[in-house]
């Protein structure tokens, strides 16, 4: 029987290359984006409750069963730590609420499914190595969601695995998700690169793998574990 997968975020960047990685390997999968589209469920995770829509309709999508959960949706949007108050309160809510609020809610009704039809079940959260590093100036936010996003994970491997229930998360560094001079000017030009010993930005492909080896492959007595995929810009 192939496994039922929803993975979010995968209309491009990493969740689009995570897809086909799953796909290959035999799963099931549906897809999210911010609006319907071919094997997609359109959800605006920036507005509460909406996660819970997409748990039905995906649920619906898969006959009934999901047994793995990716959390990849995300963004990355800066604000300056100058930024009128209310400016600034409003794009930490809307980076904490697409970030981790709505991972935190597919993850609970992942949980409450899992436990409902027995057998267990996966997730994987796609954080940052932000979580651990930190970020930028305009990013404190992001780096907090990802880090929320780290102690998320692993109080559901802590809490669930008796019931079979395995939680992990990845931590890349730099991924070229866009065109490489868009991407490399808004993460701060070529001298990411020199911070990087590999000498390059992660494939999303190279993300992808690793996502779907732990939906699929990776053994039970791995959950909890948070990978990194950064070229060893920040080992630890
Ligand atoms: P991307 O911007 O290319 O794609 C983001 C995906 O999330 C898209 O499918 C988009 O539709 C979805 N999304 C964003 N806001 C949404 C909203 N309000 N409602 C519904 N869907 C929404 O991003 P990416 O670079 O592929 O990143 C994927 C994940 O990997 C994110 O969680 C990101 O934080 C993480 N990450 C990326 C990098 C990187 O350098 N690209 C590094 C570390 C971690």
């Amino acid at each position: 029987m192939p496994a039922h997968i929803l993975v979010t975020g995968s209309t491009r960047g990493i969740g689009a290359a995570i897809v086909p990685a799953l796909e290959a390997k035999g799963a099931k999968v549906v897809g999210h984006g911010r609006g319907d589209g071919a094997g997609v469920i359109g959800a605006d995770l920036s507005q509460a409750g909406a996660a819970d829509g997409l748990w039905d309709r995906a649920l619906e999508a898969l006959n009934g069963r999901i047994d793995v959960l990716v959390n990849n949706a995300g963004v990355f949007e800066g604000v300056d730590v100058a930024a009128p108050a209310d400016e600034w309160q409003t794009a930490w809510g809307r980076t904490i609420q697409i970030n981790l609020q709505a991972s935190a809610d597919l993850c609970r009704r992942a949980i409450l499914h899992f436990r409902e039809r027995g057998g267990g079940g996966r997730i994987i959260n796609i954080a940052s190595r932000a979580a651990y590093r930190g970020d930028s100036p305009a990013h404190w936010h992001y780096a907090a969601s990802k880090a929320g996003m780290v102690g998320m994970t692993k109080s559901i491997a802590r809490g669930y695995a008796r019931e079979e229930i395995l939680g992990f998360a990845v931590c890349p560094g730099f991924v070229m998700t866009g065109m490489a001079d868009d991407y490399l000017a808004s993460r701060g030009g070529d001298k990411l690169l020199a911070d990087i010993p590999l000498g390059r930005v992660a494939a999303p492909d190279e993300i992808a793998s690793i996502a779907a080896y732990l939906a699929l492959e990776a053994p039970a007595s791995m959950t909890g574990a948070v990978l990194d995929a950064n070229g060893a810009s920040f080992v630890r």
